[in-house]
Formats: C-alpha cells, sequence, structure tokens
C-alpha cells in the first residue's frame, strides 16, 4: 500500500478510524502506531509523535464529530435522511416471508415515509441513496458495479448513536483529498454506496480503489478481533524481522513482494 502510493507520487495518510465509541479503546490506538512504527511505516500525515500526545487530530474520527454531524445536517437540510428502526428480524422475516432478502432502495419497514423522530431511542439515521448503479474500474479486480442500497440505504448513524464507518469514510476521504482508497475484498460490496453518498455531497469523481485479498485463517476465516488477533504482530512467526514478515503476509494475499529500496 505504501509503496503502491509513493510509486503513484502521492501521500499516504494515516486515519484513525474509531468512529464506535463502545467498541474503541484508547490502547488500541497505541498498538496500532506501535505496530507500524515496528514494521518501519511512516506515515506522511500526521505525525504519529502528535498522535501518540494526544493532541486532537483531523484524522483521527472522535476527534471530529462537528464535521460529521455538519454534514448530516446538510443532508438532512435536502430532506435526505430518515430514522429507521428496523433492525435485522425486521430484515429476516421479510426473507422468510417471501422467500429471497429484501433489496432496496430503502430499507425493509418504508421508514422513509413513516416520520419517525431522530431522537428516538433505538433508531438508526439512513441516507436516501435512491437506486440505479454504480460502476468503477478496480485497479485490482477490473471493472465492477453495484445496486448503492442493494442491503438498504446506508445508515450513517447507528442506533446506539455512533457515526457509522460508511459515512465517515466517505466524508473524511472528500475533505482529506484522498483519491486512491486500498483496502480489503471484505469491503468491495460496500464500495457502490460510498460512490454514491459521494456523489450526493458533491463528488464527482470518485476515489480509485484497489480491493485485496485478505490474509485469511488456515481454515479460510477471516482474522478477526473476537480471535484476538489483531495484527500483523498476530501473524504465527512473529518476531521474525519486519521485512520478512511483511514478505510473507504479501505472499499469503497474492501480492508481488517489492524489495525495498
Ligand atoms: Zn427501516
Amino acid at each position: 500500500m505504501w509503496r503502491v502510493a509513493q510509486a503513484s507520487g502521492g501521500t499516504v495518510i494515516l486515519r484513525i478510524e474509531d468512529h464506535d465509541r463502545q467498541r474503541c479503546r484508547p490502547g488500541f490506538e497505541v498498538a496500532l502506531l506501535d505496530d507500524l512504527e515496528e514494521l518501519g511505516f511512516v506515515p506522511d500525515e500526521p505525525l504519529i509523535a502528535s498522535l501518540r500526545a494526544g493532541a486532537p487530530s483531523s484524522y483521527r474520527q472522535q476527534d471530529n464529530g462537528a464535521v460529521y454531524a455538519a454534514t448530516a445536517a446538510e443532508l438532512d437540510g435536502r430532506d435526505l435522511v430518515y430514522a429507521c428502526d428496523c433492525s435485522r428480524s425486521t430484515f429476516a422475516a421479510w426473507t422468510a416471508a417471501r422467500g429471497q432478502p429484501w433489496s432496496g432502495p430503502g430499507c425493509p419497514g418504508g421508514c422513509a415515509g413513516r416520520g419517525l423522530a431522530r431522537d428516538a431511542a433505538d433508531v438508526a439515521w439512513r441516507v436516501m441513496l435512491g437506486d440505479g448503479i454504480e460502476s468503477w474500474a478496480d485497479l485490482a479486480l477490473g471493472s465492477q458495479s453495484g445496486m448503492p442500497s442493494r442491503t438498504g440505504d446506508l445508515a450513517i448513524r447507528d442506533r446506539r448513536g455512533n457515526w457509522t464507518y460508511g459515512f465517515c469514510v466517505v466524508v473524511d476521504d472528500m475533505r482529506h483529498g484522498i483519491d486512491l482508497v486500498i483496502r480489503g475484498e471484505d469491503l468491495l460490496e460496500a464500495t457502490p454506496a460510498q460512490i454514491r453518498l459521494g456523489r450526493l455531497l458533491g463528488r464527482a469523481v470518485p476515489p480509485r480503489f484497489l480491493h485485496h485479498p485478505l490474509v485469511r485463517r488456515p481454515d479460510g476465516r477471516k482474522l478477526s478481533k473476537a480471535d484476538g488477533a489483531t495484527g500483523v504482530r498476530d501473524m504465527p512467526g512473529s518476531g521474525e524481522p519486519a521485512e520478512e514478515l511483511l514478505a510473507r503476509a504479501a505472499t499469503a494475499i497474492g501480492l508481488p513482494v517489492l524489495a525495498a529500496e
């Protein structure tokens, strides 16, 4: 990722995506910074030392709630935001009744037309993404397309009041001028909604995307925090030199191993 960005003349920005206040702990950020420094990854922005010092940063999502609130208010001012009380069981009940999963735009409960109060307990805020499809030329996977609201209009705030990943990253990519997004294939399905939300916010030209395979457990499952595998240092054989560890991780996901400059 660093070398792709550098080879294309870009800068690498480190963003702390701690939008979920219930799941994120201060120790996670320290562990992440430790991992990056140990592996020799130094972002162009921001300074690691300033993050470690705890200074408020444009690149730490928990420090930017006002930005997300202002963006949500702007969308709301255009009547694009609605409260939704659909839960997983609402979607499951739809599937059980009709023998096929619900498909957007909207949500299975038709909440856009119900006028639910935003400040009611247990409601998410969704943004109307509209219909149609979004297409892009993925730098790894080639031509891709999908419905932005196939699994429902994008939730921008979850039922516990957190701004969501899918909302924050689009807002941040715009204000930070991100034009190349390199990430795992597990986020492929989120891409059409993110492109569409960017368009709603005035971004006519989406970033370029490169979705790469994931490093998986030996049984094929994703590494996950629930398994205690939170970083590269949890890979088997951790303790070996950083360059060898990275080469092995790259090989595991089918990326070419580039020699260090
Ligand atoms: Zn709903």
